[in-house]
């Protein structure tokens, strides 16, 4: 019997053993995580800061109990600290002490990312935050009545988040933006969009960053461009650097961003192991280049590549590179979808940026179109409806539409008509 270890249990580890299991109902699956619950829903977790217990992030799919019917082995609350290669066998540890070594055929890494910390003065002083998973969550939301002022450092999907929730909880909050809002995945008329629907009683200082984080070993005061502001705490959002601890012992090959280098098939330089998710950097198989792309959907879409290839399979799944991100913040539904002009400047990809609003839902959208005139890349700033109008933009991408065919975003009854007749058959107007 084929033996797969997978190590994580986020979606890049879930997708994989779920793909596995699917396709190869005899292999044996064991995910492996120091986690010690039911997997949750990272999308969202500043949730868990207003509300500690709840149970909106529990993905019942994931849970253990779910997985166990399906034949997968979860091994919670177990760290893999080595590997050796030579007899494909992983070396973990429990809490306790005690020990288990694990043998696999193929391994698949899914083991994340970690919080990036500014390296400011102050940076180690207790009070200023990360969160990486429910539990930091938690601990932020148990511990609220010591914080009436923070600063949110960085205005990405889940630094706004944190904002959003921090100012809804009553607390003063300053987020400090380096450039602009969603730099890499929204065109700056859309950054200014999304800045403009953040509430005014929220101090947004953009344009700059910290110098220091001062205090007696506790957080008292930030100095952002000279001005020292008093806050109590402080919480990073500046993104995740690749997990890489056990990949860097088994001697995998590592790409100039720092993640474990893979192709476009999820395959590391060594041909038994895969890394998938946040820990991978992904090789674009048409420039060469390489990418980390810390999304939920990039990490169960790279599972699912690596599990059908782990089980003997040979399919390469050719939808790899279509990022789609979604949020709805400050009543703003907020998407990214494909390239952005930034990313795809990074790609040396050139490109035009095409605008156009729809008043009906407050929305502005932009859609990016290579040299052809093809659509690569598309964002919404809306109201609401903004998944509606991403979708068509997201299918409009994998039919390879090009920007001046019409009607590329079709009017809201038009879509409506095409909802329901592809489930009631042809409908005639009253007048034929
Ligand atoms: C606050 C926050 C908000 C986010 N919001 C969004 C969002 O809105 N949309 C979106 O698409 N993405 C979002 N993300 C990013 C998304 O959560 C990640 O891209 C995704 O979880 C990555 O999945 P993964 O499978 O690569 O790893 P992770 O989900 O990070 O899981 C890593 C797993 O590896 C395990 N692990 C690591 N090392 C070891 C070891 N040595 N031994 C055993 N187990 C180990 C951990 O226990 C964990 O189970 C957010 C992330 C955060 C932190």
């Amino acid at each position: 019997m084929m033996k797969l270890a997978i190590i994580g249990y986020g979606p890049g580890g879930v997708a994989a053993a779920v793909t596995a299991k699917t396709f190869a109902r005899d292999t044996e699956v064991t995910i492996i995580t120091e986690e010690e619950s039911n997997a949750h829903r990272r999308p969202g977790i500043s949730l868990a800061i207003r509300t500690p217990e709840t149970e909106v992030l529990d993905i019942d799919d994931w849970s253990l109990d779910s997985l166990k019917k399906k034949g997968i082995n979860v091994m919670t609350g177990t760290r893999v600290i080595d590997c050796d290669m030579s007899s494909k066998t992983l070396i973990t540890k429990k809490k306790d002490g005690t020990s288990l070594n694990i043998n696999f055929d193929k391994l698949i890494i899914a083991t994340g990312g970690v919080p990036i910390v500014p390296p400011v003065d102050g940076a180690d002083l207790e009070g200023v935050l990360t969160i990486k998973n429910i539990f930091d969550a938690r601990m932020i939301g148990n511990r609220l009545d010591s914080i009436n002022s923070i600063v949110v450092i960085g205005a990405g999907f889940s630094g706004l988040e944190m904002a959003e929730q921090f100012h809804r909880l009553g607390k003063q909050v300053h987020i400090v933006i380096r450039s602009r809002i969603l730099r890499t995945l929204l065109e700056e008329e859309l950054s200014n969009e999304v800045l403009k629907r953040i509430p005014s009683s929220i101090n947004v200082h953009i344009g700059s960053s910290i110098t220091s984080i001062n205090g007696n070993g506790h957080v008292e005061s930030v100095t952002i461009q000279d001005k020292e502001i008093p806050v109590d705490a402080v919480i990073c959002m500046t993104g995740v650097r690749p997990n890489i601890v056990i990949a860097e012992k088994m001697g995998l090959k590592l790409g100039p961003y720092g993640g474990i280098l893979v192709n476009h098939k999820m395959e590391t330089s060594n041909p038994d192991v895969y890394a998938v998710g946040d820990c991978a950097e992904i090789t674009d198989s048409i420039t060469g280049k390489t990418f980390l792309m810390p999304v939920a959907s990039m990490a169960a879409r790279g599972g699912r590549q690596a599990a059908v290839l782990a089980i003997g399979l040979n399919k390469v799944y050719d939808d790899l590179a279509i990022r789609y991100q979604y949020d709805r913040i400050f009543s703003t539904d907020i998407i990214s979808i494909g390239l952005s002009s930034t990313l795809a400047n990074d790609f040396e990809i050139e490109t035009s940026i095409h605008y156009f609003e729809d008043p009906a839902e407050f929305a502005k959208i932009a859609l990016i179109a290579d040299k052809d005139g093809r659509l690569v890349g598309g964002q919404v700033v809306a109201a609401r409806m903004g998944a509606r109008i991403g979708y068509q933009i997201y299918s409009g991408i994998k039919r390879g539409v090009k920007v001046s065919e019409e009607p590329l975003l079709k009017p809201r009854y038009t879509q409506l008509h095409e909802l329901l007749e592809s489930t009631l058959g042809p409908i005639r107007s009253l007048e034929d």
